[in-house]
């Protein structure tokens, strides 16, 4: 017999796909397999399961991260996560739903009265990706959720599909090169749309030893051979373009910045312009197009 109770559910709270407005719902507690899920998910990353996931019947809901007092839950819609996956909660794209959730919770985007927005919902994506990865989960088994299940709806608190997708890849590569033990790190960056503004895009940066691999969208953007090392940075160079980007490894949110810069390093004078052109300054752009981030 499960066991129900009242919860109330905070104005703008993280629903899976959109925003919600805030209500008291009455969950189900006790589900026969509510701590398997959540014991697989944290322990993957380490982290013990302390996070109560229950069930709703309420079809304005599909999932959400929500504290009440000092527990932390993930609600999740019976009838909706049955159209996430008829098979239950053990499956991949059932799983990436809740791993989003805990990522709202480890992100620390429940503890604001903010609600959803769209880099809050790629911050979770990314988390889940990473998560799934660590769980095991094949690249395509990982995004089935993005890419073939949730629908392509951009609204103010949602990002459109493709950077869910993008952000969820991301996560799931940042894991699969850590567990191989290859050197990696992840930078926001940006890439030029055709109205002329800027998209952002987690590019990921990896060493494959003999070379060193732009990666944006799970493939291959271009190479470089790092011809210099600190302690916590590293500077690679680009033949092709004449080019030196210079990655600084953050040591605490697991985000690199990075700088690129005509010539190589070893010339004695180097102006180096940021790889995020959300840092430029104004008239800094028509510099900057030999880089294609
Ligand atoms: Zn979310």
């Amino acid at each position: 017999m499960a066991v129900t109770r009242t919860m109330r559910i905070q104005p703008g709270a993280c629903n899976f796909l959109n925003s919600e407005t805030g209500k008291a719902v009455s969950v189900s507690e006790s589900l026969s397999n509510a701590e398997s899920v959540i014991s697989k998910i944290c322990s993957s990353i380490a982290l013990p399961p302390k996070f109560k996931l229950v069930a709703v019947d309420d079809p304005g809901i599909n999932a959400i991260a929500e504290i009440d007092g000092t527990d932390r839950f993930i609600l999740y819609d019976r009838a909706y996560m049955s159209t996430v996956s008829a098979s239950g909660l053990q499956t991949w794209p059932s799983l990436a739903v809740i791993a989003h959730e805990i990522g709202h919770h480890l992100c620390g985007h429940t503890l604001t009265t903010d609600g959803s927005r769209p880099p809050l919902e790629l911050e979770a994506d990314h988390f889940a990706g990473f998560a799934l990865a660590r769980m095991g989960a094949a690249q395509t088994d990982a995004l089935q959720l993005w890419s073939s299940i949730i629908p392509d709806v951009v609204s103010s608190t949602h990002p459109p599909r493709s950077q869910r997708i993008d952000a969820a890849r991301s996560g799931w590569i940042v894991a699969v090169n850590r567990s191989t033990g290859q050197e990696s790190h992840t930078l926001v960056s940006a890439n030029q749309n055709a109205a002329g503004t800027y998209d952002r895009v987690l590019s990921i940066w990896i060493n494959h030893q003999s070379y060193w691999e732009e990666n944006q969208h799970g493939h291959p953007l271009a190479r470089f051979i790092e011809i210099e090392r600190g302690p916590s940075s590293v500077f690679l160079y680009d033949a092709s373009r004449d080019m030196t980007v210079r990655l600084e490894f953050s040591q605490t949110d697991g985000i690199a910045s990075g700088y690129w810069a005509r010539g190589k390093v070893t010339d004695t004078l180097i102006y180096w312009s940021p790889l995020d052109p959300f840092f430029w300054p104004a008239g800094m752009r028509s510099s900057s197009d030999a880089i294609k981030n």
